[in-house]
This record gives C-alpha cells, structure tokens and sequence, in this order.
C-alpha cells in the first residue's frame, strides 16, 4: 500500500450550491485528507465540517451501493433488473388504483449537482405525470417564509 503514490484531487464538494473547491488526498482506494482548495477562486481554501465527513460517508460499512429488498423481515441484495421492474410494477399498480398525485417526488440538494437527475429527473417526474413534487425549498424554506 505504502508504494502506491499519493495523489491529489482537484473536486468540487457537491453537497450544497456554494460548490467549495477540495484537494482529495489518496493513496490507492484510501482517502488520506480532504482540504479546501486555496488556488479556487470563490471558496479560496474555506469549506465547511460537511466536506470532511464525505470520507464517513464513502467509508460508512452501512452505505447502501446495491439495490436490497425487505424479504420476510431480512433486507437481501436483489440486481438492478429486478428493482427496476418490481419498482415499475409497483407504481403503476399504486397509480392506477390511487391516481398519479398518490405517487410524490422529493429531491434534495445534493441531487442538483447528480448527472444521472440532469439528464433524466425530469423525463422521470414527466413520465409519472404527478403534481406531488417536494424539495428541500417546498419542505424547509417556504413554511419557513410563511410562519
Ligand atoms: S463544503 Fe460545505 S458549504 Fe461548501 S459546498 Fe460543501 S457543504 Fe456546501
């Protein structure tokens, strides 16, 4: 391990909009050290505790990296086919029994800076056809503002 070079990455911390410019340290498959990146020109090294925790959540033994389905009472790893076709099969049955509204989408933050949602979220929430749309601003701001 020790002869594999330590490399640094130039990444942005997608968990929020202000996008704070990261060193990522590593060696191999390890993380060694997540920093600010002074040389980027809006954060200039400064980030927040959330940027450093992305090591715990790369590393958390609990992070779910493969569909798994709850079979009686014990949580199984399923491949992907299936999740997408029992998933399929389940919202068209809740739609067509309960109406497309019964089905709601909620996005958070993070999901703004995720390829995968750019280039298909909203063919996805335009295909379930569905007024039931949340977000971190529909859940957290707007009662805010209200109240
Ligand atoms: S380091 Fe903190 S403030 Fe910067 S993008 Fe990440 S979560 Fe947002």
């Amino acid at each position: 391990m020790t002869d594999l070079p330590q490399i640094t990455h130039k990444r942005a911390c997608h968990l929020c909009e202000a996008i704070c410019g990261l060193d990522i340290v590593t060696q191999g498959d390890q993380i060694l050290s997540i920093k600010g990146d002074k040389d980027d020109p809006l954060s200039r090294g400064h980030i927040c505790p959330k940027a450093i925790a992305l090591q715990d959540l790369h590393e958390d033994p609990d992070r779910i990296k493969k569909p798994i389905k709850r079979v009686d009472g014990e949580w199984v790893e399923i491949p992907w086919e299936q999740a997408f076709s029992e998933i399929a099969e389940r919202v068209a049955a809740l739609q067509g029994e309960h109406g497309n509204d019964s089905l709601a989408v909620y996005a958070g933050n993070p999901n703004v800076h995720n390829y995968g949602n750019l280039t298909h979220g909203k063919l996805l929430r335009k295909a379930l056809q569905t007024k039931s749309n949340f977000s971190a601003t529909s859940l957290d701001q707007l009662p805010h503002h209200f109240v």
